[in-house]
């Protein structure tokens, strides 16, 4: 373990909010520090549970995946920031229950996407797959199903650099989410169609997964794309490494962008409490996009309890049954399950550890989706734009963001 956990522990603690403030600033991060020690020691003791969806079999494998995979778990999700933002209207916030049931069992799709529960205990329901397109390559086209909102800001953000930038190459677009969300090898997030991986616009000879450095990344693509994910888009969260947003950054200035806002979006060389733009291990090789889905997580919040009656997810604890063979114990069958010896007992009424070959027991599993907030409408924060007179006056041409009317669709209102 060590740097992976360590890094995702500190990111974790620093998106619930516990930043330091001077002037104790030294002391809580000492205090920081050690909790993320201790945190993290737990959280690699938990490992096999932390993997919902997974089967048994694999529970080693995505141990190591952890190890030595550059995803990180990039943290909870960030509380909206009251006072700002603009409120989603899911379709399904006018419906009543019974329609929505009635949808539910007649006609589901036409529900719309759902992005059910946090980014790493998610699902998805209705899931749109990423089109295919000249100007991008789907690496795992399997795994490449998302939020109707993720998609569309997807290629909205990549259609900006292809008209600023006609004749772009083409992006490499990794893993999204599997079409049902849930756990999707190595990563802890990817759940609920709203995280993608994407490759950096770099030179002539781009691989995917290739490293960003100074001699191949393409300074002005990346950084147009970035700042239309930024200005036109929702995004959430974006997971770079701090030499590439070094990179970035300085391309930034040098262009004439303004300090402050950038100052404001990029954690390298800044102070500001909530940058949009995050160091995570791994991140020279491909950018992680979190976006907001408004529209599907209120929706998946309004309908949560009827996905569950009509099992188009799974509840977020099952059982599975299992038989007993010789030989076999309670120990044994909580490892075997990914579960504990307590939990076994408890979901079978059982006063002592001892059980019965050919006897069918109970077995607590964690599966489905956390369920979600449960917020009758999802707040996504107001999007972060430069300065429009420090923009317009110093930006050539193509570098000017679009007027505020046209800052893009897809919030319904
Ligand atoms: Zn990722």
């Amino acid at each position: 373990m060590g740097r992976s956990s360590f890094v995702s522990v500190i990111c974790a603690l620093i998106l619930a909010g516990c930043v330091a403030k001077a002037p104790e600033a030294a002391r809580a991060k000492e205090g920081l520090l050690r909790a993320a020690a201790s945190v993290s020691v737990e959280q690699r003791g938990a490992a096999p549970a932390a993997a919902p969806g997974a089967p048994e079999e694999e529970a080693a494998d995505i141990h190591e995946a952890e190890e030595e995979d550059d995803e990180v778990d990039d943290g909870p999700e960030l509380p909206a920031e009251p006072g700002a933002g603009t409120a989603a209207r899911s379709p399904l916030a006018a419906m009543t229950e019974a329609q929505i049931e009635e949808l539910l069992t007649t006609d589901p799709a036409a529900l719309g996407p759902m992005s059910v529960g946090p980014t790493n205990a998610g699902a998805l329901v209705n899931a749109v797959r990423m089109p295919e397109s000249e100007r991008w390559e789907l690496v795992d086209p399997n795994h490449a199903w998302g939020t109707r909102e993720t998609v569309e800001a997807l290629e909205r953000a990549i259609a900006e650099v292809h008209r600023q930038f006609p004749g772009s190459p083409k992006l490499y677009i990794g893993h999204i989410s599997a079409r049902g969300g849930g756990y999707l090898s190595p990563h802890k997030s990817h759940q609920a169609g709203r995280d993608v991986d994407i490759s950096y616009f770099l030179d002539a000879q781009h691989r995917w997964y290739q490293r960003a450095t100074a001699a191949n990344l393409d300074r002005e693509r990346t950084w147009a794309f970035i700042r239309s994910l930024i200005t036109e888009t929702d995004v959430e969260l974006i997971l770079i490494d701090s030499s590439v947003q070094r990179l970035l950054k300085e391309h930034a200035l040098k262009i004439g962008e303004d300090k402050d806002w950038l100052d404001d979006i990029f954690q390298f060389g800044s102070r500001k409490p909530r940058p949009l733009i995050r160091h995570a291990r791994g991140h020279a090789s491909h950018i992680h996009i979190r976006f907001y889905s408004p529209i599907a997580q209120e929706s998946a919040a309004r309908a949560y309890p009827l996905l569950l009656k009509h099992k188009a997810i799974k509840p977020r604890t099952y059982y599975v049954r299992h038989r007993v063979k010789k030989g076999q114990t309670l120990g044994w069958l909580a490892r075997r399950y990914g579960t504990t010896v307590e939990a076994i007992k408890r979901a079978n009424g059982l006063r002592s550890s001892l059980i019965q070959a050919r006897r069918v027991y109970n077995i607590p599993r964690r599966g489905g989706p956390a369920a979600p907030q449960a917020l009758q409408h999802i707040t996504v924060p107001a999007r972060r734009l430069p300065p429009p007179r420090a923009a317009d006056a110093s930006l050539p041409e193509r570098h000017r963001p679009e007027g505020p009317g046209e800052a893009g669709p897809g919030l319904g209102g």
